[in-house]
This record gives structure tokens, sequence and C-alpha cells, in this order.
């Protein structure tokens, strides 16, 4: 099995690289995302994440680089999974905390708002990700309808959209990874540690640089279990 694990942030996947010994590979490429692999009992698991932005030296994320970059790897490799990882804002009233697992049963964006017929549902995307019936009873985590958008600050409205659609993890790059799957025909499987509450009244930059190592280290923990599940090992 070849899976890929793609990260936004450095900081999200330094855990796991760490963790599990994986060593950086190079490919020529003119986007800046870092690629890493490792062999694991034969089967072939390879490691990305978005990268520096050359001028603003911050973590690339969003939808931009994130569709680009799983554009590249997916037509350069050929993987069975792409698993994306990673930090997500969360919704109390619909039971989120801090440091949660969340799975996706569906995949939305939130701000391609296009009301011209059958241009509304190509916005909003819908995306179907890796069916979490194989995972159920296997693996302790929670699930429901993923976000996506350009943005880590919320708009008013998008709290209506948020609470129409029962949406439980808010992020950035999600919808966008699902949409090139989608393309090439494989499965997209999210996996987001909440690092932030949405309708809890902090500031969400402060709340989130607060808990993106507590949520990080969930992180690596599920993704070892997960990864286990794969790849056939005892946990
Ligand atoms: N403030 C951070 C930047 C985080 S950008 C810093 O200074 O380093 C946010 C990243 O975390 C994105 O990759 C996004 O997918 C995720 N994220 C976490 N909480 C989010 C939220 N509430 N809304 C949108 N994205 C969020």
């Amino acid at each position: 099995m070849k899976i890929l694990l793609i990260f936004a942030m450095e900081e999200e996947a330094k855990k796991t690289v760490e963790h599990f010994g994986f060593e950086q590979e190079n490919l020529s490429t003119p986007l800046p995302y870092s690629l890493f692999k490792k062999n694991i009992l034969g089967n072939i698991v390879y490691l990305s994440s978005l990268g520096i932005d050359p001028r603003f030296k911050v973590n690339s994320v969003g939808t931009v680089p994130a569709a680009l970059t799983t554009y590249d790897l997916l037509d350069k490799k050929n993987f069975d999974l792409v698993i994306n990882p990673g930090t997500a804002g969360g919704f109390q009233r619909r039971g989120g905390e801090i440091g949660d697992i969340y799975l996706p049963t569906k995949v939305l964006f939130h701000h391609r708002e296009i009301p011209m017929g059958p241009y509304e549902p190509y916005g909003l995307g819908t995306y179907t990700p890796y069916d979490l019936s194989l995972l159920r009873g296997k693996l302790k985590f929670k699930e429901g309808v993923f976000s996506t958008s350009d943005s880590l600050t919320c708009r008013d409205h998008e709290i209506d959209f948020f609470n129409i659609n029962s949406v439980v993890v808010k992020e950035m790059e999600a919808a966008a990874i699902s949409y090139v799957c989608e393309q090439f025909n494989k499965p997209y499987l999210g996996v987001k540690s909440i690092t932030d509450i949405v309708d809890g009244g902090r500031v969400t930059a402060e709340e989130f640089m607060e808990n993106l190592d507590t949520a990080s280290k969930n992180l690596q923990e599920f993704l070892e279990k997960l990864l286990n599940h794969f790849l056939g090992q005892e946990s």
C-alpha cells in the first residue's frame, strides 16, 4: 500500500516525522513543499508539509498550495490513499473540545458562494471522503462535516452556514485536497485535531497558538494507530 500524509504546517508534521523516523526526499518541483519517506512493513509512506513560502517566510497554508502540492504528488507518484492530518476550529455547540480528533463524513467549501443554478452546488463542493464505516469500532474518533475556506477568521454569516450544515470542523485545506483526490479518483481521509473553538468567544489566533502543541501531539498519537490499522501492525 502506498499512502501520502499531507500536512499544512511544519509544526503539525514535526512530531510524526520524528516519531516514525521519516527521511527527507528530494524531488524536482517549483513548489515549496517538503517531502519525507518511510518504508513500514513493505509499505511506502510519504509525508509532505506545504512548505515555507519563499517570500513571506510562513507555512504555505490554504487551498491554493494544498491543491497544487496534492496535484504534483499524485501526478508524480501513484498513491492508494491520501491522509490529510492537521489542526482545525471546532464547535462547542456540537460537542467539540480542544484536542478532539475528527474524521469527515463529507467535506464542503464555505466561501464559494455562487447563487447561479448548478454553480451553487459546484461552489459548495460536497466531496465524499474515505468510508468511515471501515474505521468505526476499530479506532476512537469523533466524526462529522468538515468545511474549508481560505480564512482563519470567521464572518457572522458563516456561523449560519456552519449551523445549517452541522459543520464540526472549520479549516483551510480539506476541500481543496478532496477536489484533487476526486479528479484522480483516489480516497481522501482528513484527520483534524481541534486547536480552537469557533463559537467559544476567544480570539482564534491566540487560542490556536496556545493549543497547537497539544493538538499536534494528539494528532501524532492518532496517526500512529491509524497507520497501524492500514499497514497491519499491532498497536
Ligand atoms: N496563526 C498561525 C497560522 C495558522 S493558519 C500561525 O501564526 O502560525 C491556520 C492553519 O490551521 C490552517 O492550516 C488551517 O487548516 C488550520 N486551522 C486551525 N484552526 C482553524 C480555524 N479556526 N479556522 C480555519 N483554519 C484553522
